[in-house]
């Protein structure tokens, strides 16, 4: 199964969990209180306690904002015609979203995430949610985005999610895309399925890494470990994300681990070990210490070289006290403390 198919199958999957999800249950809540002109016509008080109720419920999306809510009070109490101002600007043709989202931080209590809610709320075919799931649950799916929550991002999600819905109209729209953003993070049946849909693309990430290392062992196999280095250090900062190797276009991702690899002798750095193939080659996985999601890069000193039994575990075990000691990392999976060179 390719990625394509099996993300329809993620969707409809989604869809199924959709249909008895308050998520759905809650789409049509506030259609007739987040109106221009209801928000107009409500005065002071109302407004205050409108918007106190809308953070306290999370805008019936995400878990309310217990601690925020009572800061919002205060702070938004002080200058409550600006607030009015504020709320009252995305009704209006004239709207400027980026100048809107910058200016968020003038409302304190009211995160980004609860405002692209509210801006969700009044038009769900135009904004969308974005909150810490927002860009957990794109990462995943294989979008590089960081876990920053900034216009920047908003406006990458905004696009990203435009496409996923003009490729999948299952999702229908920003509302529902950001239910499924929920189901791929925060629910069960939606962790399994995206676990094994990393699966299939690490997977072929390792057979073009075999089929790369294979295609260069007569030619450019080096066993000097400065000459490997020199080789990783030119290709980290290699810019193009493809490379051509006899003739045939591969993941620059993929030559890099290569080399990685055989720099790393093919030898697990948790546990030592090496799985000699019956053609003489070393099987062996590489794998990122820190996720491209978090801004980090493809680079020798955020790639562990290991086993597949010790991959599982960096991967799936509970993760503690990940320190960098100079060029050693240490890390504590499941109790046990494991040590590895970045050098
Ligand atoms: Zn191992």
């Amino acid at each position: 199964m390719d990625r394509k198919t099996y993300l329809i199958k993620i969707i409809k999957e989604f869809d199924d969990w959709y249909q008895n999800d308050p998520h759905n249950q809650n789409k049509d809540f506030y259609k007739k209180i987040i109106t221009r002109d209801n928000i107009e016509s409500l005065n002071d008080n109302e407004l205050l306690d409108f918007f106190y109720e809308f953070i306290n419920d999370g805008g019936r999306v995400q878990s309310g904002g217990y601690r925020t809510k009572n800061i919002f009070k205060k702070e938004i109490g002080k200058n409550l015609s600006a607030f009015r101002k504020y709320v009252v600007e995305p009704f209006y043709n004239h709207f400027n979203l980026n100048v809107w989202i910058q200016r968020l931080d003038a409302f304190t209590g009211s995160g980004i995430g609860i405002a692209t809610i509210y801006l969700n709320r009044i038009d769900c075919n135009k904004y969308p949610i974005m909150n810490n799931k927002t860009l957990k649950a794109l990462a995943k799916l294989g979008y590089q985005i960081s876990g920053t929550k900034n216009l920047t991002n908003y406006l990458k999600v905004k696009k990203i999610q435009n496409q996923l819905i003009a490729e999948f109209p299952l999702i229908e729209n920003l509302y529902k895309a950001d239910a499924l953003n929920h189901f791929i993070v925060a629910v069960y049946k939606g962790q399994v399925l995206i676990s094994d849909y990393l699966q299939i693309e690490s997977f072929q990430d390792g057979l073009e890494q075999n089929e790369i290392d294979y295609n260069t062992r007569s030619s450019d196999i080096s066993s000097n470990p400065n000459e490997l280095y020199l080789r990783i250090k030119e290709c980290e900062k290699e810019e193009s994300e493809r490379v051509t190797i006899k003739g045939k276009t591969y993941k620059r991702y993929n030559y890099l681990m290569v080399q990685i690899k055989r720099y790393r002798k093919f030898k697990c750095q948790f546990c030592n070990t090496t799985i000699l193939k019956e053609n003489g080659t070393y099987y062996i996985e590489a794998c990122h210490i820190k996720a491209k999601a978090e801004g980090k890069k493809d680079q020798l000193n955020n790639i562990l070289v290991l086993c597949p039994n010790c991959h599982k575990l960096f991967d799936y075990a509970k993760r503690e006290n990940e320190i960098y000691l100079g060029d050693i990392f240490s890390v504590i999976l499941n109790g046990k403390t494991y040590k590895a060179s970045l050098k």
